[in-house]
């Protein structure tokens, strides 16, 4: 085998030990909204937030960023 062969096959295996560990804290999508605290809808459940909490939250976010004035 060669040197850099070998070295990449390292490298590799490295990168992919760093993405498990950074997948590990969960963040999101562990099937519980963060809103409510209710189970979210199984076909959402990689998602935040249960589909009214969502709906909410983009209603907040349109009035915080995309509203217009006046
Ligand atoms: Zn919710």
């Amino acid at each position: 085998m060669k040197a850099d062969e070998w070295a990449s096959e390292l490298e590799i295996r490295e990168r992919e030990s760093c993405i498990a560990r950074a997948r590990q804290p969960i963040a999101q999508g562990n099937g519980i909204c963060v809103d409510c605290l209710e189970v979210v809808e199984a076909e959402r459940s990689r998602l935040l937030r249960c589909l009214s909490c969502q709906q909410d939250e983009d209603l907040r976010q349109r009035q915080r960023t995309g509203g217009r004035r006046g």
